[in-house]
């Protein structure tokens, strides 16, 4: 149990009878109000603010069990706790400077990976170095905005053409180190998002079958979205680790009755919001699949069990559709298969250096790559410093600096309790 905040020390010393030394881990009894014990264990206590939160934390360690557990918790409420919100030690660590906005983003990331890549990423943005190049970045427009602030009190005519230059010529810069560290957080992002595919086909032409042979060596992490048996199948794998969510659209047309009907429309809303969809004939089965699918999808018309037929495996590129040729059975065309699945969730093979990134954190990106072009291809030196101006508000706004409240709460909000 966790308990963080200015009462921190006087609970330790009220249900352990002593202050436990800063950053020792010691055997302690803890006590109820009336001397009876609740249990035994270890206390930690990490006087702020070098603790995670920024202000004393006290862990005690007991042997758990919810009975146990609950009278601890009653324990340290009576001693004037209360019980934390989801993410509250994350927000105060980054309400107290600990860490800022993208790092306590990371710490929910982290835990909610799904693949060892992910982990990596998450962890390299826990460490700050998507918040160092993000500051590096305001910190080169800040100097630049300096620059254009200075000129803006004097007339046009008597700019100093060489300072205009200058400026262009920073601009630059800065619009380049934006592009590529877009590039990377799009990257973190497939990390964490996936992909979303759609698997159309008659039963028996190898759904289950393809779906084995994808997930390969990679832990196959199947995990059907609990829910009535009604429902359409979803599993994720992981290519590369990049979670590659797939939707069964067996059984989408036979509604019996209003919950089939119901639950027919949740999966075509899911469909709808898929990225991709595998179109899987084969050739022992005749009837066509169902091809009701949204435009503009990409689709690969995935042609199964070619090992009975001889029929060519491997991608081929066709003018609106790829075909790609596959043999479940025998691994036949299955890399070109993974490597269309990963193209598409705009995965590039990276060797390292990636971080995770939210949607949060492109949209501000993007945002500020907009003002950068704006800027550029303004003459009104006025213009150029507000849109400059406005691109260091966007940038700061993925570490913090600038953020509102409704925004935190949304954030936090999404994290378990306890952390
Ligand atoms: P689903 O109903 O679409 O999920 O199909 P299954 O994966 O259960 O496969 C149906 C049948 O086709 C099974 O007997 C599989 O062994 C067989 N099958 C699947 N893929 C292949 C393949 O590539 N080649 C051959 N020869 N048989 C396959």
């Amino acid at each position: 149990m966790r308990v963080s905040g200015p009462a921190s020390r006087a609970i330790a010393q009220a249900i352990t009878g002593e202050l436990p030394e800063p950053r020792h881990a010691q055997y302690a009894s803890f006590r109820a109000a009336g001397g009876e014990l609740i249990d035994q264990g270890i206390t930690l206590f990490f006087p702020g603010p070098r603790s995670y939160t920024g202000e004393d934390v006290l862990e005690l360690q007991g042997h758990g069990g919810p009975v146990v557990m609950r009278e601890l918790l009653r324990r340290c409420i009576e001693l004037g706790a209360r019980i934390a919100e989801p993410g509250e030690y994350t927000r105060r660590a980054f309400l107290n400077d600990r860490i800022d906005l993208a790092q306590a983003e990371s710490v929910a990331d982290l835990i909610d990976a799904s693949s060892a890549e992910a982990v990596r990423s998450a962890a390299r943005s826990l460490a700050g170095e998507f918040s160092h190049r993000v500051h590096a970045l305001v910190e080169a427009l800040t100097e630049l905005r300096a620059h254009v602030e200075a000129c803006i009190d004097f007339p046009e005519e008597e700019i100093d053409p060489a300072d205009r230059e200058a400026q262009a010529g920073k601009l630059a810069a800065l619009r380049e180190a934006l592009a590529a560290l877009i590039d990377e957080a799009r990257q973190g992002a497939v990390l964490r998002e996936g992909l979303t595919v759609v698997l159309v086909g008659r039963p028996n032409v190898g759904k289950s079958s393809l779906l084995n042979r994808l997930a390969g060596d990679d832990v196959a992490i199947v995990t059907p979205i609990p829910g009535t048996t009604r429902d359409y199948v979803r599993a994720t794998i992981s290519i590369e680790g990049v979670p590659i969510h797939l939707i069964d659209t067996a059984g989408l047309r036979e509604a019996r009755d209003e919950v089939e009907r119901l639950g027919i429309e949740r999966t075509w809303r899911a469909i709808e919001s898929a990225g991709a969809a595998l179109v899987i004939t084969s050739p022992d089965i005749d009837a066509a699949p169902d091809e009701r699918l949204p435009e503009g999808m990409a689709l690969a018309r995935v042609r199964n069990k070619v090992d009975l037929t001889g029929e060519a495996a491997g991608l081929v590129r066709e003018e609106n559709a790829v075909r790609i040729g596959v043999s479940a059975k025998t691994g036949a065309g299955i890399e070109a298969l993974r490597a269309w699945l990963l193209e598409t969730a705009g995965w590039k093979p990276h060797g390292e250096g990636l971080f995770m990134a939210r949607e949060r954190h492109l949209v501000a990106l993007a945002a500020a790559q907009g003002r950068f072009l704006a800027a550029a291809h303004t003459q009104a030196i006025e213009i150029m410093a507000e849109e400059l101006r406005m691109a260091q508000r966007d940038l700061s706004g993925i570490t913090g600096e600038f953020t509102a409240d409704d925004l935190l709460g949304e954030i936090f909000g999404r994290f378990c309790i306890g952390k």
